[in-house]
């Protein structure tokens, strides 16, 4: 095997061998009773997490999936897609592709979503459909959901999509109260899960909505999940390995408690954010919206953010990232998302110590 990196990307997150062995369980049967019970085993916990009593649907799938698959099931005239990043940036494109007509309300990179000008766009009365992401992983911006959801519910034809990829299980979020429509995570990053395991809510008026679209597609449609659920299934045969590790992580989750779960994540952020400060780094994201689950440190300083990378993966078997798309270089992102620790952090700061030194 090769050597273990940890890591502390954004995503893929580490994944703890407490984990691993809880997906080592024997192969099951999706359509048999084992199936049946591994899923009602999940659902209400998901539910509870969610802050909804709507079905929380389980994708084999990336959250590009779902994403995709919202678009095809919900946008009937026209998609508002909130962009501040490379993932809320790449929505358009991707609804384009759906060939579905759609308009980027677009944000400097850093830059959080403000609710005023999604107001503004939903007044004209041409859109039916906002997507909308939570937790911008390559910026480190944490966009205003609650204001976001309030200004969409004031339109009875507007559906809100978030995308909590990177936020879901480290701050509170209530999909029913909020009136979010579709909320979506994916396995591997706020999770701590490996990859191929999509999760998501549909509200009824999306599911009303979907009925009435052409062109759902099979392996995406809302309809389709909605009727295997029913029987506490999934439409097509899951990543069964990947519910057992969603299983066991659900059992951690509740067993730390969900306030602490959010605690933790707000204090060690809060740790990395007190390094950024200390060696006269600035941060990417403005003061009041930046991400709990991982920090876009602002390269002031010109260091060799590559260089940087190196010496932490070959000296401390550690990997950051060193800046996504067009920002590479220019930043870099530490993770404290999953199942990290004041020691794991600790441990990353310390090397980041280090490897600065050796710069
Ligand atoms: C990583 C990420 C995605 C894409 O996830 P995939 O698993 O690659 O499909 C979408 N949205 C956000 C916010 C992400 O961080």
């Amino acid at each position: 095997m090769s050597q273990h990196i940890r890591l502390h990307i954004p995503g893929p997150v580490e994944v703890s061998p407490e984990t691993y062995a809880a997906m080592a369980a024997p192969m099951i049967g999706h359509r048999s009773k084992d199936f049946v019970a591994l899923y009602d085993a999940i659902q209400p916990r998901l539910q509870e997490m969610m802050g909804t009593t709507r079905p929380v649907f389980l994708s084999t799938s990336s959250a590009w999936g779902v994403m995709e698959g919202t678009v095809r099931n919900l946008a009937a005239k026209k998609v508002l897609c909130c962009c501040s990043g490379a993932f809320s940036d790449k929505w358009v494109d991707v609804a384009r592709r759906c060939g579905k007509e759609a308009e980027a309300l677009q944000y400097e990179w850093g830059v959080p979503v403000d609710p005023a000008d999604i107001d503004a766009k939903l007044a004209t009365g041409e859109f039916d459909l906002v997507t909308f992401i939570h937790n911008e992983t390559s910026t480190g911006v944490m966009n205003p959901l609650a204001e976001v959801a309030a200004v969409v519910r004031k339109y009875d034809d507007v559906l809100l999509v978030t995308d909590t990829v990177s936020s879901f299980s480290v701050v509170p979020i209530e999909v029913d109260a909020l009136g979010v429509d579709v909320l979506l995570t994916g396995s591997q990053k706020a999770l701590a899960l490996p990859p191929g395991l999509a999760i998501f809510t549909a509200s009824e008026r999306a599911m009303e909505r979907a009925a009435s679209m052409k062109d759902r597609g099979y392996y995406f449609d809302f309809l389709e999940f909605l009727a295997n659920h029913e029987k506490s299934m999934t439409p097509s045969t899951p990543c069964i390995s990947t519910i057992y590790g969603l299983r066991h992580q659900l059992e951690a989750i509740f067993a730390e408690g969900l306030e602490n779960r959010y605690a933790r994540h707000e204090r060690l952020n809060a740790i990395v954010h007190a390094w950024v400060a200390r060696h006269g780094f600035e941060f990417f994201a403005p003061e009041g919206y930046r991400s709990k689950s991982l920090t876009c440190v602002r390269n002031n300083k010109d260091i060799d953010v590559a260089r940087l990378g190196q010496i932490l993966r070959s000296e401390h078997s550690l990997a950051i990232d060193g800046g996504y798309g067009k920002i590479k270089g220019k930043t870099f992102r530490l993770s404290n998302m999953g199942d990290e620790t004041e020691a794991s952090i600790q441990n990353l700061l310390d090397a980041l110590d280090d490897a600065l030194a050796k710069l």
